[in-house]
């Protein structure tokens, strides 16, 4: 087991740098998800941590011990990849103990550990069998199999379910928490799904650009989002936003919209009335600010009275309905858990609740208050 400390670890090629200073303590047996879109690093950032690329400055300790310029082997840790990396001529059982048999394990010592790993993977029944003659969940769990025989203090997966089809992909997430669950071992996991790292990960990080734009527990960034990149970023649908100006009205404050639609601010950003008008606090949204309201597409209710959307595109999904329509000139997703007999072309008019509005300054994207 290892805590893991990156401390102003900044990652460079030539002249571009790719990885800026990111600081970062996981604790022992913490799941921890790295997400972001493509090419924010995070790959390079597990890299680092394996030992593959060169750290091109700052610190990493794992296990208390300080690992810059350590050679992987001598890291204990395991990787899975998104390729399994399966020797194709070996069998399930030989695919796992290769590595053992490369550190001159005695098989007296590794082959319990095999089947300890295979029936914990529901691969007891395949260990004869070649990679070709599995399914693709089959040998991700092979891949799986041979990082758990490593017996190491620190996991690192790379996007590992990116080759699985959905219904595979939603299987091994949940497979793969409960060996963690079962094995409380530390974990970084890489993914661009924000899905997986919300699902997955007892604390996420959300990467932009080589740079952290925010560290917290799933659902604290889901409600809390420090900026519109997180609040964009996690969900789906994601979250709606309309740019707009705070002004004055008679009961209170307002977002005043493009096309002059206001929506009443009361209540958001959890403000509770203290210091300001209408539940608002003066600092929050004062009037002349520029600022970007974000709502998420299960907040929004139906309502007689309230902001018109025309509604353009109807998606059911069985469990709920996505309507796509135009509120303030933007597009803007209302998701509805009952079934209702809208059209395409017809309006309606949706509210927000206070508590589920968050502002966000337009300029510089960070959350207000
Ligand atoms: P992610 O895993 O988030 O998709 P990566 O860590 O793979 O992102 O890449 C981060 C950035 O570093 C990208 O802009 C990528 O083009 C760049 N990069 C990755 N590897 C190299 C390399 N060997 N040489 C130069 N640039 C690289």
């Amino acid at each position: 087991m290892a805590a893991v400390q990156l401390s102003g670890i900044y990652k460079r090629y030539g002249d571009t740098q790719v990885v800026h200073g990111i600081d970062l303590h996981i604790d022992d047996g913490e799941f921890v998800v790295l997400v972001g879109p493509s090419g924010c690093g995070k790959s390079t950032l597990m890299r680092m941590v394996a030992g593959l690329e060169e750290i091109s400055g700052g610190e990493l300790t794992i296990g208390g011990t300080r690992a810059n310029g350590l050679p992987p082997q001598q890291r204990n840790i395991s990787m899975v990849f998104q390729s399994y990396a399966l020797y194709p001529h070996l069998s399930v059982y030989d695919n796992i103990a290769f590595g053992p048999r490369i550190r001159k394990e005695a098989s007296t010592s590794f082959k319990p550990r095999i089947e300890a790993a295979a029936k914990m993977l529901n691969l007891s029944g395949y260990l004869d069998r070649l990679p070709r003659a599995l399914s693709g969940g089959q040998r991700q769990r092979v891949a799986m199999g041979r990082a758990v025989v490593r017996e190491p203090s620190l996991f690192l997966f790379d996007e590992p379910l990116s080759n699985l089809d959905a219904k595979l992909r939603v299987q091994m997430r949940t497979e793969i928490k409960a060996l963690h669950q079962r094995l409380k071992n530390t974990v970084i996991y890489v993914t661009h799904d924000q899905i997986e790292a919300m699902t997955m990960a007892d604390r996420i990080v959300v990467m932009n650009a080589g740079r952290i734009e925010q560290i917290g527990r799933p659902l604290e960034l889901y409600d809390r989002p420090a900026n519109l990149f997180v609040a964009s970023f996690l969900g789906s649908p994601s979250m709606n936003f309309a740019a707009g100006e705070v002004v004055s009205t008679a009961n209170g404050v307002a977002l005043q919209l493009g096309d002059g639609a206001q929506i009443p601010l009361h209540g958001a950003n959890g403000a509770n009335g203290v210091n300001g008008v209408n539940g608002v606090s003066g600092a929050i949204a004062k009037p002349g600010a520029k600022v970007t309201l974000g709502v998420r597409p299960e907040h929004i209710e139906a309502s007689d009275e309230g902001i018109p959307m025309d509604v353009e595109v109807i998606e059911p999904t069985g469990a709920e309905t996505h309507l796509y329509g135009k509120i303030g000139g933007a597009s803007w997703c209302v998701t509805m858990r009952q079934r209702a007999s809208i059209e395409p072309g017809q309006r309606v008019t949706v509210r927000f609740p206070g508590q589920h509005m968050h502002l966000f300054d337009t300029e510089s994207g960070r959350r207000l208050g």
